[in-house]
């Protein structure tokens, strides 16, 4: 059975779509054949508001439900609001982890559309310059995602109470680097664990 709602720690996770504006040779998905703790994230369809929201016990007993399976939520936007909303209005604190490529996918900016929907917003910067995180990630929109991440990250500021840049503890990056730029645009930062080991 595909999983739609997993939960770690004392968070609650939507994984509402496999599709996502990256390619990371690194991602989990690959080496854990879609796994995640004991979960398959490997969706045959994708999943309506509906089947979504059923999928949730009690948003009550989370801390944060957040939008992060093996895809990027956000290519899924009108259903990300339309549970966004619904959510919300039981109560829940909603996050959305990213790859910050959203409002170059759309052709347009979409953060507007979040606000009062979404508390925080978690963006990934996997590289500290425009090669090197195009090596990395292998984004859809080439060399020009670099820039637009953290044109993306500074506008979500506007519309978003929380927005953290985060980077992942690769072997090859350098995220001192990756923090001093979301030092320099004024967005807090954290790093991630690389989970290196095999899916448990
Ligand atoms: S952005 Fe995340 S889900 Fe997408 S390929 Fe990279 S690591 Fe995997």
């Amino acid at each position: 059975m595909n999983t739609i709602f997993y939960t770690l720690g004392k968070n609650g996770y939507l994984n509402i779509t496999n599709r996502c504006m990256m390619a990371c040779p690194y991602c989990i998905k690959n080496k854990w054949n879609n796994k995640f703790y004991g979960h398959d994230l490997k969706l045959e369809k994708e999943p309506s508001v509906d089947e979504i929201i059923k999928s949730i016990d009690d948003v009550k007993k989370y801390e944060e439900i957040i939008f992060c399976g093996y895809g990027d939520a956000l290519t899924r936007l009108d259903a990300l609001k339309e549970t966004a909303k619904i959510l919300k209005s039981k109560g829940a604190k909603i996050r959305i982890n990213t790859a910050g490529l959203a409002n170059r996918y759309y052709g347009k900016n979409i953060l507007p559309e979040l606000e009062n929907l979404i508390d925080a917003i978690s963006i990934s910067l996997n590289g500290s310059a425009a090669q090197e995180h195009n090596l990395l990630n292998k984004p859809q929109f080439g060399e020009e995602s670099f820039d637009e991440i953290i044109k993306f990250a500074k506008e979500a500021k506007k519309y978003i109470p929380i927005v953290v840049i985060t980077a992942v503890e690769l072997p090859s990056l350098d995220i001192s680097k990756v923090a001093k730029i979301a030092k320099d645009a004024g967005i807090d930062f954290r790093a991630r664990p690389y989970l290196d080991n095999d899916e448990k």
